[in-house]
């Protein structure tokens, strides 16, 4: 059995098992809290009915987490208001004050990890372990974060003052950015975005995913708690267009950091330039993926396959970092398809908060739907590999997709990212590999790419050869660790900033020069 975990008689996967035994005695307590949320600005908001939004569970719609009181035009106008007012005495707050905000807020979401999780759980379909990791990055952001803004903002660089003039160089921020944020890493992509714009000495408009606002809401608040001034960073919950046009067509917001897919980037990007008498803003954009895994014949079948049940299902394949099309060299194919099926087999489907669950749901009955009807097209053409059956109550009440796999001829074929736990197989010959690196390059996404091979020299020659933004020699491509392997894509997976890397703040920075002749 190539089943992906040891399992006791009630299915519990016994590789977490006493990892997550403590948190899930703390979690239990945050289960059937029913949540209010509502905009976070820097004045206080009333109570409106007409703006309230039910939240309930991916994985049961008939459990509900509480609602949402969404940002309205005019209360987003105001927010701006505050945020530009803020920027210069924000900006001239010592960076040491800055970065000791975000490291209380790192303690803080520790401190506050099982209800975190669990709201990762009830609001975004999240397994327990993929909670874990999510706030550990949040955290890990905060702090990683924090050290960098001391050395990038601290004191000035002083340059060679060769004409006898003195010569400085002075770090600052921009002004106004708008962060907005989607809903498949609700902690730790959120937090992120909002702590690295604000740690640069800008002021902050955080729109979080409609999906996931309440867990944002909670994250904000813990923000608040750590020292952060209100009109500093501001939560505006609401529907993109309507949050986003405010923020995208003000030509006061001189900067956008945006996750999520290349369309919307695109229709950021379109906003922001059509402004008229507008600074030149900064988009900081990070992207959809096509990813990538190339299998030569010497790979190890057994590894490849743990590898790619990892990156394609786990998180329901809801990662930007997912395997979506998997190559594999004609003389092994057949033995690691055969594998494949086995431990695509085994996976368990069901409620993320069971720790014998494997994949949870994917997020709304759209992306159900979605998935569905690629799923139906690729049946409809014989192509079926492989696929981990469904019950019927997960169906009705929840929004979950079965892990499928299919054959296609090449990546070509695949007009949109499938953001599901989808996987395509394309089957080549040594003499293809050319074309093969040519079809993946062509394609356009440059996110996250695998190569297994035990030929070290082939190996390298293909990571070198693929553009994409992170590169996997004989692992899972998903993970990506803060601060040791900086994560972004570039072409349509984004405008290149390495989220988690060394220069990462420099993107919300200004550099002012001071030459002095006195
Ligand atoms: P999405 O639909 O593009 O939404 C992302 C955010 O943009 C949401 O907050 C959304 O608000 C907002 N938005 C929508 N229309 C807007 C507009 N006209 N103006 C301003 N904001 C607007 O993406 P998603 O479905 O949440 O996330 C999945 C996508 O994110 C996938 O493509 C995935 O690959 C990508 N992703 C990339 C990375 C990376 O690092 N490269 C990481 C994670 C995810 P609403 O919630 O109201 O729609």
């Amino acid at each position: 059995i190539y089943g992906p975990a040891r399992r006791n008689s009630r299915g519990v996967n016994l590789n977490i098992r006493s990892h997550y035994q403590p948190l899930m005695k703390q979690m239990a307590s945050f289960m059937d809290v029913t949540y209010r949320a509502k905009p976070l600005l820097a004045f206080d908001v009333a109570d409106d009915a007409a703006q309230l939004k039910t939240v309930t569970s991916p994985f049961d719609r008939r459990k509900q987490v509480g609602s949402v009181q969404w940002t309205t035009k005019e209360q987003a106008s105001k927010a701006l208001d505050a945020a530009w007012a803020a920027f210069p005495r924000w900006e001239a707050t010592p960076i040491a004050e800055r970065a000791a905000i975000l490291r209380r807020l790192g303690d803080l979401m520790e401190e506050h990890m099982a209800e975190l999780m669990t709201l990762c759980s009830r609001e975004g379909g999240k397994l327990l372990t993929d909670g874990v990791d999510e706030i550990r990055e949040a955290v890990d952001f905060c702090r990683y974060y924090a050290m960098r803004a001391e050395e990038t903002f601290g004191e000035a660089t002083e340059l060679p003052g060769p004409t006898g003039e003195s010569n400085r160089l002075i770090m600052g921020g921009k002004g106004v950015f708008a962060a907005i944020s989607p809903w498949n890493f609700p902690v730790a992509i959120f937090c992120g975005q909002v702590v690295a714009a604000a740690v640069s000495g800008n002021t902050v408009l955080a729109k979080p995913a409609e999906q996931t606002s309440i867990v944002a809401h909670r994250v904000i608040e813990l923000l608040y708690e750590a020292g952060m001034p209100r009109d500093v960073v501001q939560l505006l919950p609401g529907d993109g267009p309507t949050v986003g046009s405010v923020l995208t067509s003000d030509p006061r917001v001189t900067g956008v950091v945006f996750t999520g897919g290349t369309d919307t980037a695109q229709i950021i990007n379109r906003a922001l330039a059509a402004r008229e008498n507008a600074p030149l803003p900064t988009l900081v954009a990070e992207t959809g993926g096509m990813n990538t895994m190339i299998v030569d014949s010497t790979a190890l079948p057994e590894q490849v396959v743990v590898d790619v049940i990892q990156s394609a299902f786990q998180s329901a394949g809801q990662r930007c970092s997912a395997l979506r099309v998997l190559y594999l060299q004609d003389d092994v194919a057949d033995r690691v398809i055969e594998i494949l099926k086995g431990a695509m087999n085994e996976l368990r489907i069901g409620d993320p908060r069971d720790l014998g669950t494997d994949v949870g749901p994917v997020i709304d009955e759209d992306a159900r739907k979605g998935l569905n009807a690629h799923i139906e097209k690729l049946k409809g053409e014989k192509r079926l590999v492989a696929e981990t059956p469904l019950t019927t109550e997960q169906t009705e009440h929840g929004t979950f997709v079965a892990p499928v796999a299919f054959t296609i001829d090449s990546i070509k074929a695949l007009e949109h990212e499938q953001f599901g736990p989808i996987l395509h197989i394309v089957r080549y010959k040594a003499g293809e590999l050319d074309q093969v690196i040519d079809d993946i390059n062509g394609r356009g996404y440059g996110l996250t790419f695998g190569v297994h091979s035990r030929n070290e020299s082939f190996a390298a020659e293909i990571a070198q050869k693929i553009r994409a933004g992170n590169v996997y020699i004989n692992r899972n491509i998903i993970g990506a660790v803060v601060g040791v392997q900086p994560f972004g894509g570039m072409g349509l997976s984004g405008t290149g900033p390495k989220a988690g890397g060394p220069h990462y703040l420099l993107r919300f920075a200004t550099e002012k020069t001071l030459t002095n002749n006195t």
